[in-house]
């Protein structure tokens, strides 16, 4: 009795785990955030530090079952256990009792729109099925432009720039998921809204759109017959749907020069950069005025690099997903087993300034073993011409996005033991300004280079660059 007893705990417990976490979003011009909802004895509650800090309210000051914030010149107070509160001693009414859990004060979600109308003298929406509350008419809207011919596309044209749509559910961004006939655009952190419910447009490729809003973010949802590819514009403002297994140089990238798609391309092998976060676990890497450290700003990147190639339809992986230890070799061995067809390695911080591009450097009496047998040392050897050709390009675009950039041949392991064409990429501080170094815009600048110089390499000589 006593096992099975634990295991339908184990059960019941796997089952909660997997059900989204229920959130509430607040889009606001000082700030954007979601916030958990929690269920009490059947009520959705929110904690009121979360929900009013983000605004700009003081710090609560809590005494005993009192707690306290103020706004501007407002002062809320609470009471635990109590279903009313005070704004500058008026009542408001809260719908349920106030809870207190481990100090954090927490109010029904029903308490949100009264106290908010009643803190911030302003305007505020609340599509309260869905959870979002929209404070002094800060919307995105969204046409649809739908181009019908021998690669149909649906563009969507927002009037603001949107978050970049993002796999990685931890970072809280838009999210994508796609299927082979169902794509969805998840947008959380966009105070995106819409009239249009649902549009048709044909019964091939790309056949419906339908919008809806639910637990803190709008979804876009787009059906049809074939996987779809989605292409972000670089100012946010467009994003375009069309069949996978189009040619990239013709998809709407801007400052990409469009190349011929050469033979053979299109039933190409699975093709995949395998991008190599250096550093990790108990190699920190350089470390910066003791808070920074390379081992995260290399993963960091790397994630930035991945999206990058996956919005231009090139299939990326990460060589470590987390902060774990893996040796030099065994980056190489995963790397040349799962047939990367380019490698990038990312570091971070050497003194100087600007963007150094690497390229493998094999000893003379390795270079010219190409064609025999390969040792370990010099697996590189035949792919050495195609590595300086992608570096090459990658530097191009980096000096394109305005980067100091030097290109430069070294030993710098394990670009020798990687089969495919191989390059490092460092990133070094702005003029001795350590802070750049986690500038968003900046990783996003040399990202977005890296794989415009990676699309550009595979549109030259097809499958294999
Ligand atoms: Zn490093």
């Amino acid at each position: 009795m006593a096992v099975l007893a634990v295991v339908a705990l184990c059960c019941a417990l796997g089952v909660s785990g997997a059900s989204p976490e229920q959130q509430l979003t607040i889009y606001a011009t000082q700030a954007t955030y979601s916030l958990p909802v929690l269920d009490r004895g059947g009520k959705a509650y929110v904690s009121v530090a979360d929900l009013l800090s983000p605004l700009g309210s003081s710090q609560p000051v809590t005494k005993g079952k009192d707690w306290r914030i103020s706004f501007n010149k407002t002062d809320l107070r609470l009471t635990e256990g109590k279903d009313k509160g005070t704004i500058n001693k008026q009542v408001v009414d809260l719908g349920g009792k106030v809870l207190l859990e481990n100090g954090h004060f927490m109010v029904p979600i029903d308490a949100v729109l009264p106290l908010l109308g009643r803190l911030l003298n302003t305007t505020i929406d609340y599509h309260q099925a869905a959870r979002r509350v929209f404070i002094g008419n800060t919307f995105t809207r969204f046409t649809t432009e739908y181009k019908n011919g021998d690669v149909p596309s649906l563009v969507l044209n927002f009037s603001q720039p949107v978050t970049r749509l993002d796999t990685n559910r931890d970072e809280d961004r838009g999210a994508l998921f796609t299927h082979t006939n169902k794509t969805t655009l998840m947008f959380r952190k966009d105070p995106l809204v819409s009239d249009l419910k649902t549009q048709q447009f044909s019964d091939g490729a790309i056949q419906s759109l339908a919008f809806s809003e639910e637990n803190g973010a709008a979804i876009i949802t787009v059906t049809g017959n074939k996987h779809l590819q989605i292409i972000r514009s670089d100012d946010g403002k467009t994003i375009t749907l069309q069949p996978q297994a189009l040619d990239v140089s013709t998809a709407p990238i801007p400052a990409q020069p469009s190349a011929p798609l050469a033979e053979g391309q299109r039933h190409a092998p699975e093709f995949f950069v395998m991008i190599d976060p250096s550093h990790g676990g108990n190699d920190k890497g350089a470390t910066f005025s003791g808070r920074l450290m390379e081992k995260e700003i290399t993963l960091r990147l790397a994630r930035e690099v991945r999206k990058e190639l996956e919005e231009r339809g090139i299939a990326a992986r990460l060589l470590r997903e987390s902060d774990i230890d893996l040796s030099l070799d065994r980056r190489a061995e995963i790397t040349n087993e799962q047939r990367a067809g380019i490698y990038v390695v990312l570091h971070a911080g050497r003194p100087g300034k600007g963007v150094r591009v690497y390229t493998p450097l094999l000893p003379d009496a390795q270079q010219t073993q190409a064609g025999r047998f390969l040792s370990w040392e010099s697996a590189q050897s035949s792919s050495l011409t195609r590595s300086q050709n992608v570096a090459h390009v990658v530097s191009e675009e980096l000096k394109k996005r305005g980067l100091t950039v030097a290109t430069m041949g070294v030993p710098l392991r394990p670009l020798n033991n990687i089969v495919a064409p191989a390059i490092g990429v460092e990133l070094a501080p702005d003029e001795n300004d350590l802070q750049s170094l986690e500038s968003q815009k900046r990783q996003n600048n040399v990202a977005t280079a890296i794989a415009l110089g990676i699309v550009q390499v595979r549109n030259q000589t097809g499958a294999r660059p």
